[in-house]
């Protein structure tokens, strides 16, 4: 009962096992008169066991029992340390001289040894150490004092469990902590008074404040900037009176403050820990600076292109305005100066000499590029507005290409170009706005006028596609280069060569003739090599009607 009891305490406040072994064997001898314990421990892989060095008792007695067992290695089942890990219970040898059991006794010297015992120290997975007692007597088996020592090996199991645990934790703590200080997030843990209570290495530059110095003090006080003090107060008393988390476990951003008074955005995430009654929080912190400066630099962009945007739409505005003004105030002289040239050349007015006339030939030449110029500047400024509106008629193709050939014919002559007209027997009727249509294919066919040398051949060819119908205009004139051919049909886009070589015409015609197009629900593209000529082919729907 004695050896129980001073063994059952030492086994419940030991935290490793040798200083239990030790008090252990000390109780042990003194309470049998035995004179000499012994620990032994595993010892590598195989499992085998050997003298922990540790003994107690009447060590200086025992010389050549303490050299043999130094060298001595138990395998499971050898010897009496084997045979209790191989059974896991107490064995008793009552004289080792006689035992083949025990090694030890077989290598030709005097151990001074009479009896022996040894029993197992019983962890949760298997014999974690052995104990053996020896007697200079002879001694029988003593049945009651096996049974205490049994029990005895599976109290002192504990402590090697314990042992075990606590290290297992232990490691799992220095791994979590080693994790927390190396991380880049800062990581700051406050108490449930408010007192920091963790601060890493990342918090330390973060806050610029050692770790020594930010322990202990008030949270609030050294991160919290002064105005939100109050409200990061009572949200901890709320969370501590009604466990009603409002911020925890969730990311969010907030403003971190330093000592030093400034203050810097951080991205947060806290989770609370319920540890020994009271709670902890805990929190990383990411600074979030760089990523608020990209957000307002990007904010700013966008409004400042906004803000162009709307100038830009104001000046296209006004510059709309403006072209409407002119333009409608051109129109009406415009006509007047058309109607009596017309009256003059006519001789309605009485005869004109021949010089004369010819002066007014140019007047009304140019009086009518003034007034198909106004008209183009009227159809471009509502073009984005309102589309034009179409009256389709049924009409055969060949007649729509032929009234567009019309209109130029007489410039054409006058330049001495041949126009080719060609179209497939089987190019029928399209629907379209006729007016409209002949206007674009005008556009195109002064184009090839103005854009190719006098004398050069133009041709017109339109033939049937499956439901399509292509008018092309081809000259072979100055051509286009590669990079201005996209722009071409930009509004007032003109090439260079066009304006080195003052060619007439203000970059309104192809913008015009596309959209009366496709508002047929048609194309109209260009190819062209530069000094070679150029092709513009029209498609439209056989048959459809402009939406
Ligand atoms: P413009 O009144 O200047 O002819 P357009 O819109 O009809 O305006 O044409 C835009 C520009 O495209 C022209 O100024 C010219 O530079 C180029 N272009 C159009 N057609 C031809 C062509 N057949 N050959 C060469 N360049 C052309």
């Amino acid at each position: 009962m004695a050896l129980l009891d001073s063994v059952t305490a030492v086994a419940n406040t030991a935290d490793s096992l040798e200083p239990a072994a030790r008090a252990t064997m000390a109780a042990v001898c003194e309470l049998t008169g035995w004179p000499l314990g012994h620990l032994c421990v595993p010892a590598g892989p195989e499992q085998e066991f050997v003298s922990s060095g540790v003994w107690v008792g009447e060590t200086e007695e025992f010389p050549v029992l303490r050299e043999v067992t130094a060298r001595t290695r138990f395998a499971v089942g050898t010897g009496i340390v084997g045979r209790v890990v191989a059974t896991g219970e107490p064995v008793w040898s009552l004289d080792v001289t006689s035992d083949p059991d025990f090694v030890r006794a077989r290598q030709g010297v005097e151990l001074g040894v009479g009896a022996a015992f040894a029993f197992p120290i019983v962890a949760a997975d298997g014999v974690a150490a052995v104990l053996e007692f020896f007697s200079r007597r002879v001694t029988p088996p003593d049945p009651p004092l096996l049974r205490v020592m049994a029990s005895l090996g599976h109290h002192l199991g504990r402590v090697v469990d314990r042992q075990r645990a606590e290290r297992a934790m232990e490691a799992g703590r220095l791994r979590l902590e080693q994790m927390i200080e190396t991380s880049v997030e800062a990581f700051v843990a406050m108490d449930a008074a408010g007192r920091i209570v963790g601060w890493n290495a990342a918090a330390e530059r973060m806050f610029r404040l050692p770790r020594e110095q930010a322990l202990g003090r008030s949270l609030a006080e050294t991160i919290v900037p002064p105005r939100y003090r109050i409200a990061h107060r009572e949200g901890l008393g709320r969370f501590l009176s009604t466990g009603q988390p409002k911020v925890l476990n969730q990311r969010f951003e907030i403003t971190a403050w330093r000592s030093d008074g400034s203050e810097f955005p951080v991205e947060l995430a806290i989770w609370p820990v319920h540890d020994d009654g009271d709670w902890m929080f805990n929190a990383f912190l990411h600074d979030i600076t760089d990523r608020r400066h990209a957000e307002e630099a990007l904010r700013l962009a966008y409004e400042r292109e906004q803000s162009t945007v709307a100038r830009l739409q104001e000046l296209d505005q006004a510059k709309n305005d403006f072209i409407d003004t002119v333009s409608h105030e051109l129109r009406t002289p415009l006509t007047t100066i058309a109607g009596y040239l017309e009256v003059l050349t006519g001789g309605d007015a009485g005869p004109v000499p021949d010089h004369q006339d010819r002066m007014l030939r140019t007047m009304t030449r140019n009086t009518v590029r003034l007034q198909d110029l106004v008209e183009d500047l009227l159809t471009v400024n509502t073009m984005g507005l309102n589309q034009p509106v179409m009256k389709p008629v049924r009409i055969p193709v060949r007649e729509v290409v032929d009234r567009a050939v019309q209109t130029v014919e007489e410039i054409a002559r006058g330049r001495g170009h041949i126009l080719h007209v060609h179209a497939d027997a089987d190019a029928g009727p399209v629907n379209v706005d006729t007016d409209h249509i002949i206007r674009a294919l005008r556009a195109l066919l002064s184009n090839a006028i103005k854009f190719s040398e006098p004398g050069a051949p133009i041709t017109v060819r339109a033939s049937v596609t499956g439901g399509t119908v292509s008018i092309v205009v081809t000259d072979v004139g100055i051509g286009i280069t590669a990079e201005e051919l996209p722009r071409i049909f930009d509004r007032f886009y003109r090439t260079r060569m066009a304006s080195d070589r003052a060619v007439q015409g203000a970059g309104l015609g192809l913008t015009i003739a596309k959209s009366i197009i496709e508002a047929h629900g048609g194309t109209l593209t260009a190819t062209s090599t530069l000094g070679e000529g150029s092709a513009f082919t029209v498609t439209l729907p056989v048959g459809a009607a402009p939406g």
